[in-house]
């Protein structure tokens, strides 16, 4: 199988139901242009899959095969460590009390309890723009990619805004905004115990030695500065690039990680806490430097791509490619290239195979323990579970309750899905026949409205509600908000939800993601993001002249899977390799790719 087929692109988005951004720029192409939609992707390979909306692109020559080549797979083995905890940058909502039938209703009786995460207020600094939704920077592109931010060092004591502030590092060099140079040594802490965890990316560098495969690279990067972004930026520097960086969200940056990063030399505006108008005033001093300009972008969530392509266009003349993280960016850019707007290539990270594995099926596998447990303190053991969706989520959810002894069933609208949970020894029910009997619901479908007021109604006393979807749609949470009701806020992230006669259900995260919300998501997890970060990196830059065009691409498959490779070694994994006599028979390369684009795994 040819690589060109390995690397073609994603081929078709479809929309549905996402909140459009409306207080983007006027006239950036970045804005999406239709109200309400919401990110559905068609496999371009399913049979079957619409041909219609773009034609596939593929890279003109062995795409991935050049850069690889640099860097010859033999990982080292790395020792184990932490993880970190992140924020959850959704604070809590505005409450609308909304009678069922839509009209407005007097306000339910609330009890709230003030939390000290929620007393901080962070847009002290007068804004240009005002202080508007927030929508763009923290909404989106901020929650649909991962953080682990957690301020460890974080005084909230110094009110002054980092750019009220003159500072400059031990060199004397004092190209960066940041809280605090001081915090650095605790920042270099932090990266330290990351690196732990990020066995591939210390590979890489390893095996960079004496050949830079981003020698003359100039990234500008809008991604969460955290411990693990750092050590994905030490790497690229490692590897040879220069690197300029701003957040992509104003509440997860670790203060003392950006200060270590700006103490080692790297040019970092960021500091936790930005106002929005700080915000894109960072993003500006990273790409608006004199006797610099980037020839790589590295986006999570595409406001870094939406500020060039809205105030320095003419900068893409320069700029080699684009790597986007998150599913907004991802989005997004698929709209510029239907529009034919984009004027570069871009690789979508989201879609990358063993991304997405990590992503959806191992880290919800351990954070739905984690988050239940840290807002809870439920015990597993015997409690009666429905996890509704039996998709990559639901069955991460499913596999960790069991394995603690929890009863489990599953709903689902999916026969295969169905069939898979009976092979796997769960029930397969409808919601509303075991809804009075469960301890707990979990959400994982991806829809709207999978529990509603009915269910709620039925629920038993001391039920918990959650949900692991992408969006808070999942449960009816505003059907909740009727005056009848009293709301009482007993934890940060916790609900509980009261009826006339006193039966409560424990509420988590008002609906939204239970893990971004309210746990932690393992280093492991970002390290194969940030390899795929690094690699798509290497692969957009070394990149023949033609080989990829103005449009959006995953990442070539050998790729994808060298990411997974430099990751085994963690586990004293031992990998078979075919012999040439099987590769003939089997009609592969001995070095991969391994699969068919529509394989699934
Ligand atoms: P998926 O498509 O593999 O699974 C969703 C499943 O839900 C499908 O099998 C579908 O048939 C089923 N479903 C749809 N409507 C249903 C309904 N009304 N009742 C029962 N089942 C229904 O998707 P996935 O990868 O499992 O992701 C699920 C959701 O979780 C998405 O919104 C995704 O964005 C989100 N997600 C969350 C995390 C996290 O960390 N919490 C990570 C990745 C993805």
């Amino acid at each position: 199988m040819s690589v060109q087929v390995v690397a073609a692109k994603m081929a078709e988005v479809e929309l549905k139901d996402v909140p459009a951004v409306k207080d983007s720029p006027a006239g950036s192409p970045m804005t999406p242009t239709s109200e309400g939609k919401t990110l559905v992707r068609n496999d371009p390979h399913e049979a079957g899959s619409s041909a219609a909306a773009s034609p596939t692109a593929e890279p003109s020559a062995k795409a991935g095969e050049g850069s690889l080549g640099l860097l010859n797979p033999n990982p080292a083995k790395m020792p184990q460590a932490s993880a970190m905890k992140r924020t959850d940058p959704q604070q809590n909502g505005g409450e609308a009390f909304v009678n069922r039938d839509g009209t407005v209703a007097e306000a339910p009786r609330m009890k709230k309890i003030q939390f000290a995460d929620q007393k901080q207020e962070f847009n002290k600094r007068p804004s240009k723009i005002g202080r508007r939704s927030l929508s763009r920077s923290i909404s989106q592109s901020s929650t649909d990619s991962y953080s682990s931010a957690a301020s460890y060092t974080d005084s909230s004591d110094d009110e002054t805004s980092p750019r009220d502030k003159q500072q400059k590092n031990s060199k004397g060099n004092g190209d960066f905004c940041i809280k605090n140079i001081k915090q650095a040594d605790f920042g270099r802490r932090e990266i330290e115990i990351a690196e732990q965890e990020m066995p591939a990316l210390m590979a890489l560098r390893k095996r960079a030695q004496g050949e830079k495969p981003l020698a003359g690279a100039k990234v500008v990067g809008c991604t969460h500065i955290t411990a693990q972004t750092a050590v994905l930026m030490e790497t690229l520097s490692a590897l040879g690039a220069q690197c300029r960086w701003a957040a992509c969200n104003i509440y997860s940056t670790q203060n003392e990680v950006a200060a270590a990063l700006a103490e080692g030399g790297f040019s970092v505006f960021a500091w936790k806490g930005e106002s929005e108008d700080d915000f894109w005033w960072c993003i500006d001093r990273c790409v608006n430097v004199e006797g610099w300009q980037p020839n790589m972008i590295l986006d999570d969530g595409g406001d870094l791509t939406h500020w060039i392509y809205k105030k320095y266009p003419n900068m893409f003349k320069k700029i080699k490619g684009i790597v986007e993280e998150s599913v907004t960016g991802v989005h997004r850019l698929y709209q510029l290239s239907k529009a034919g707007k984009l004027c570069v290539p871009a690789m979508n990270v989201n879609d990358s195979v063993t991304k997405q594995k990590f992503d959806n099926l191992y880290c919800c596998r351990e954070s739905i323990l984690d988050g239940l447990k840290r807002t809870t303190d439920v015990m597993f053991g015997g409690k009666q579970v429905v996890v509704c969706g039996y998709g990559e989520v639901g069955k991460g959810c499913c596999a960790a309750l069991k394995a603690m002894g929890s009863i489990v069933y599953v709903t689902e609208i999916d026969p295969i899905c169905a069939l898979q949970a009976c092979m796997d020894g769960f029930r397969l029910v409808k919601l509303n026949e075991v809804i009075r009997q469960v301890d707990i619901v979990i959400t994982c479908t991806g829809n709207k409205n999978v529990v509603v007021r009915e269910y709620l109604d039925r629920m038993k006393n001391g039920c918990i509600v959650c949900n692991m979807g992408h969006s808070n749609t999942e449960i009816d949470v505003a059907s909740l908000r009727t005056p009848e009701l009293t709301w009482e806020r007993v934890r940060s992230q916790v609900d509980h939800v009261i009826w006339p006669d006193g039966k409560r259900i424990v509420l988590l995260a008002e609906g939204r993601l239970l893990n971004l919300s309210c746990s932690t998501v393992p280093t492991f997890v970002l390290s194969i993001t940030a390899t795929t970060q690094a690699l798509a990196l290497i692969e957009l830059y070394n990149a023949p002249e033609g080989r990829y065009k103005q449009d959006v691409y995953l990442l070539p498959k050998k790729m994808d899977e060298y990411v997974a490779s430099l990751h085994l070694p963690t586990f004293d994994a031992h990998l078979t390799e075919l012999s040439d006599e099987q590769a003939k028979y089997l009609g592969l390369n001995k070095n991969g790719p391994f699969k068919p684009n529509y394989y699934r795994y």
